[in-house]
């Protein structure tokens, strides 16, 4: 049995089948993919071939590669890029992660409970909705009900992998332009 704070694409890519059909409601073929250093930055020529971002800030557990020790954090950075093109749309995630407050060594990736990988990849696929099919989604602007707060310690910038590279915000609202 897989622990909450384990990092698992097989639990991502499970979910994103699950939901494609019935997010997705077209002929494409439509991928998920894991790339752990993408960045949110586009340049020009990836425009061109049609990449947009979606970065999503969301809630997951850790637990340090060094000492064991584990904590929950409410900022957890994920970016996505998508796009459609001749028919075929890929989706590359990159979930950012988070270094252990004693240990301060390497970033550990974040483990998420299943209704956060739903919550995160509904969002996703609103926004491909959106910019890909030029749907005009009614449930666009409403964000999912709000999680139970729960309380975290504030947001230590120089752990946060995000923060580091310039990323980790509250959330985004754009439409894959960067800014
Ligand atoms: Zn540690
Ligand atoms: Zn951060």
């Amino acid at each position: 049995m897989a622990r909450s704070t384990d990092w698992l694409p097989s639990l991502w890519m499970e979910i994103f089948n699950d939901l494609l059909d019935y997010e997705l409601d077209n002929e494409d073929p439509w991928t998920l993919h894991f790339n752990y250093s993408i960045t949110d930055k586009l340049t020009a020529q990836e425009k061109n071939r049609g990449w947009k971002i979606c970065c999503t800030c969301t809630q997951a557990e850790f637990k340090c590669g060094s000492c064991g020790k584990t904590w929950f954090s409410a900022r957890v950075t994920v970016l996505f890029r998508y796009r459609l093109r001749r028919g075929r749309g890929t989706i590359i995630m990159r979930p950012f992660g988070q270094s252990c407050l004693t240990c301060q060594d390497e970033f550990d990736l974040p483990g998420f409970a299943r209704k956060t990988v739903e919550d995160s990849l509904v969002k996703v696929f609103s926004k491909i909705r959106k910019n890909c099919y030029m749907e005009n989604d009614d449930n666009n602007d409403i964000d999912a009900a709000p999680s139970p707060r729960r309380y975290t310690k504030p947001h230590k910038s120089t752990l946060c992998q995000a923060c580091k590279e310039g990323i980790c915000k509250q959330d985004d609202n754009d439409d894959g332009t960067a800014g």
